[in-house]
Order: structure tokens, then sequence, then C-alpha cells
């Protein structure tokens, strides 16, 4: 096996021997401990019958580990910079393909079919630059991206928000989005120490799986979405107060929502960060004939 890049020693080595200097815009804080790693790797439950797709390989700390446990890895990195530095240090797998590209603007159902036919399972394990984890992450949720899971390294605080249950503080619109999809946990949380350079918040690794079935059907899941972006708004004030701001012409159509929430059995005095997954769901379905106008679309 070859010496493991994520040491201080071997980043720093790989980083002079191609000039690299490090882009903050591109959130790019490479891993440089390997307990850290094998963690990660040993969340993600590889087998060498899966495929991964990695976003942001960076120098290939995270990819190497992936390569040895998997049988294929598709890696996306923005960075042209970084291009040669992989092909570098991934020359001794031949299991690893590294695609030039922004993520967010990759096609990921034609890359899914181009490079993981016939695999049974595909996961997503990435490090990710913190200023775009959570548009990654629903892309592949509202695309429907056939992935059974993702171990994800982020920023604490969006770890702590997307695990979030209801009546706490860090509960919102974000943990409704992702916990609609996936079963999330907080796997391990990373201190700063273990990233060159480092970055000025603590990390965390968030393990998602995807559920079975969603917690209840809906009509429209963008509209279930607005719905719960809208109810925390101002989260000191009720539900009621919430919709009527946020929904088009609902402060005349106040009535119509407090139907909606009485056919959904919420009491309109509640605050959103009350409500659960389930009720959230309820409550869109009961609002979607009335409220689920162009307008409301943003
Ligand atoms: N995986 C490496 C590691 O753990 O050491 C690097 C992780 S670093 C936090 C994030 C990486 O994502 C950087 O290499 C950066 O260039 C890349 N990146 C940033 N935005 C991206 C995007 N939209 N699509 C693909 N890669 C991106």
């Amino acid at each position: 096996m070859t010496k493991d890049i994520a040491t201080p020693m071997r980043t720093k080595e790989i980083l002079e021997r191609h000039g690299f200097s490090f882009k903050k815009s591109l959130g790019q804080n490479f891993l440089i401990d390997p307990n850290v790693l094998e963690n990660i790797v040993a969340n993600a439950h590889l087998t060498k019958t899966m495929g991964v797709i990695e976003i942001g390989p960076g120098i290939g700390a995270l990819t190497e580990h992936l390569a040895r446990a998997a049988k294929k890895v598709v890696a996306f990195e923005i960075d042209g910079r970084l291009l040669p530095v992989l092909e570098d240090t991934m020359s001794p797998y031949d299991n690893v393909t590294v695609i030039h590209q922004d993520i967010l603007e990759t096609n990921l159902m034609e890359a899914m079919e181009e490079h993981f036919a016939g695999f049974d399972e595909v996961v997503v394990v990435a490090n990710l630059p913190y200023y775009v984890t959570t548009p990654i992450i629903m892309k592949f949720l509202l695309e429907k991206i056939p992935i059974s899971g993702m171990v994800i390294m982020m920023q604490k605080e969006v770890a702590d928000r997307i695990t979030a249950n209801p009546g706490t503080k860090a509960y919102g619109s974000l943990s409704i989005a992702i916990q609609y999809y996936m079963d999330a946990e907080v796997a391990m949380i990373v201190p700063k120490t273990v990233f060159m350079p480092q970055p000025n918040v603590d990390s965390a690794v968030l393990r998602l799986t995807r559920k079975e079935s969603p917690p209840a059907e809906v009509i429209d899941e963008d509209f279930l979405f607005r719905i719960s972006r809208g109810s925390f708004v101002q989260r000191r004030k009720t539900i009621l107060n919430n919709l009527q701001s946020s929904l088009l012409d609902g402060k005349q159509k106040k009535d119509l929502i407090v139907e909606a929430l009485e056919r959904a059995n919420i009491d309109p005095g509640r605050r959103g960060e009350t409500l659960s997954v389930a009720e959230f769901a309820k409550l869109s379905n009961e609002l979607y004939e009335d409220f689920n106008l162009e307008s409301n679309k943003r």
C-alpha cells in the first residue's frame, strides 16, 4: 500500500512539488489526518462492489481511501489546477476517474448512467466546501439521484441544523427538506486541527441514509419546502402569522389558511419550529389547492 496523502508532511510535499496555493473562495481546506479519513470511510460502509461519487477531491486525501475500499470512484473537481496533481497522486489506483467539473453544473443522472450502470449501490462521500454544502446535498435529493446514502464532512453548525428535532433552536426548513428524504445523524465531530489550512469553524461528519418511504405522501415536494421556508421567516411568530405573510394574498385569505391548519390538525397558534416533518407534509397538502399559484413559487 502506498503512503497516505493525508499527513502534514506528505501534503506539504505534494503542494510544493506542484506549486499549488490554496483558494479560499473554493473552500479548500484539505484533510491531513488519516484517522479522520478512516472514520469517514467506515461510516460509508463501502464494499468492493460499490460505487462512490466524490465531490471536491482536492489532492486526493479522501479519494485514495475510497479507491481502496470501493469498486469505483468518480470524483468531480472544479479547480483545474488540481487535475495534474490528482493525475500524479492517483496514479497507483486504476479505479478512480477525475472529472473537471462544477458539481452544481453537472448532469448527475447522466453521470450515474455513464459511470455506474449495473452497480447495485452508489454513495456520495465528500469533504465539502462549506459555502455550497446545502445546494449540493439538495441537488442530489431534488433530482432524485439513485444513491443509497451520503457521508459528508461539513461545518458543524450546518450538520446540527440538518439533524435537528422539532422544538429545538436549530430546527428549520433545512432540517425538514433533508429529513423528508433521508435519516440524518452526526457520525463524528472534527476539530479544526485536522485541516490544512485550518478553517475558522468546527466540522462534523454527517451520515445521511435514504428513507424507505417519505414520512408522508405530498402532492408537490417543492410546495412543501416553500411552505416550510415560509413558516420560519420570523421564528417567534405563529405559523398562522408566518403563512399570512409568506403566501400570496395570505392576509386576505386568512380564513383559508386557518381552515387548512384545522384540517391538518395543527393549532394556528403554534410556532413553525414545533411542527414535525409529517405535519408540514400534511399542511402543505391542505394548502395546495388554494395557494399553489405561480406567484407563490419563490
Ligand atoms: N477532498 C479533499 C480533502 O478532503 O482533503 C479536499 C476537500 S476541500 C474542503 C473542497 C474541495 O472541493 C476543493 O478541492 C475544491 O476545489 C472543490 N470544490 C469547490 N467547489 C466545488 C464545486 N462546485 N464542484 C466540485 N468541486 C468543488
